[in-house]
């Protein structure tokens, strides 16, 4: 048997990377939302040849310190949680403090940053987790990353990446469940420099719903708004005559995080009864929050997956208002003079 080595910094990098860095779109979810967690409040994901080419992420959020710019990229390096305390409530979406290394293990980085009010920021240049630059740069406020070569030295994830067009699709629709989560962030999301989706920014849900979804669809939705001691759940349900053939146009967002929840959904489709026909699926964005102590973020790499504590009550209020909200249709007003 060989001896026991403890792996270098860049191989162990390469190796969160494979769990956290799955594709293009996993890139961009990263850097979006670390855009998110800055406080921006306009963030632009400039796309091309769907993301293998290039990804590059503009916010105006608070920036990286210069002195701590290098340190982003350590692995289990994060400004988000400090004590297990935090860990068991966050409030940010990052806190694990795999991306940036992970992404620079496996692709080209040049990333540049300034904090609010400072004189000059810094830019950095990092590939293969190699640090091949770092100087003083502008001192635009918010942070730029660009991530090209995605997996120049993983051949074998790169050959297993689908057509532009599905990885492309899963750009699309990250972004789009990110600007469900943040109706007050303007979202803009540009592929081959044709713009593909933008948001206002001006916290109407609605309107976002509008933007991804088109103004008819947004106009057949219904709002819905409750909460009990425990959870509060807000968002829009389309009325039962507007269906399509899969959930995945059910939008499931905790604490604003995307998430995939399979009991979540069919609570949702259970409040409708016999009002949906079979094989169909309703749309929704349902906005779900709680102390973040009830639930557990920290399961999954790329944390699509949660554990909520009460869920069952949880199911029961999402039914519950799914079924009134249509024993009342017609005493809802359409809501659509902001379209
Ligand atoms: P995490 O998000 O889990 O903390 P990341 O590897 O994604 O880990 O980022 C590491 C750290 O770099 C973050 O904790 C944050 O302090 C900083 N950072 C990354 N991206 C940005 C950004 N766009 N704006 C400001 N700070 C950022
Ligand atoms: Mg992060």
């Amino acid at each position: 048997m060989q001896e026991i080595i403890e792996l270098s910094e860049t191989l162990a990098n390469q190796i969160a990377a494979g769990e956290v860095i799955e594709r293009p779109a996993s890139v961009v979810k990263e850097l979006v939302e670390n855009a998110i967690d800055a406080g921006a409040h306009k963030i632009d994901i400039l796309i091309e040849a769907a993301g293998v080419q290039s990804i590059e992420v503009i916010d105006d959020g608070q920036g990286i310190p210069t002195d701590q710019l290098e340190r982003a990229f350590l692995r289990h390096a994060t400004s988000k949680i400090q004590t297990k305390q935090d860990l068991f409530q966050i409030h940010s979406l990052g806190f694990r403090g795999e991306a940036l290394p992970s992404i620079a293990s496996v692709a080209d980085v040049f990333l540049e940053t300034a904090v609010v009010d400072a004189t000059s920021g810094a830019m950095i240049h990092i590939k293969g987790n190699k640090i091949i630059e770092k100087k003083g740069s502008g001192a635009r406020r918010g942070t730029k990353i660009t991530v090209s070569d995605l997996f120049f030295n993983t051949p074998a994830r790169l050959k297993y990446l689908k057509s532009q067009s599905t990885e492309l699709a899963k750009i699309v629709d990250i972004i789009n469940r990110l600007a469900f989560s943040y109706p007050s962030i303007a979202f803009n999301l540009v592929h081959n420099q044709k713009q593909l989706m933008q948001t206002v920014g001006n916290g109407n849900l609605q309107q976002v719903i509008s933007a991804v979804y088109g103004v008819s669809v947004a106009r057949d939705m219904v709002t819905i708004d409750d909460h009990d001691a425990d959870f509060k759940v807000q968002g829009w349900i389309s009325k039962p005559e507007l269906t399509r053939s899969n959930r995945s146009y059910i939008s499931l967002l905790i604490n604003g995080r995307y998430v995939h929840n399979f009991n979540l959904a069919k609570a949702l489709i259970k409040g409708y009864g016999t009002r949906l026909m079979v094989g169909r699926f309703p749309m929704a964005v349902l906005k779900i929050d709680l102390d973040p102590r009830l639930v557990d973020v920290n399961v999954h790499p790329q944390k699509f997956e949660v554990r909520i504590s009460k869920e069952n009550k949880l199911l029961a209020l999402i039914e519950k208002m799914v079924a009134e909200a249509f024993d009342n249709v017609n005493l809802i007003p359409n809501a659509t003079e902001n379209l």
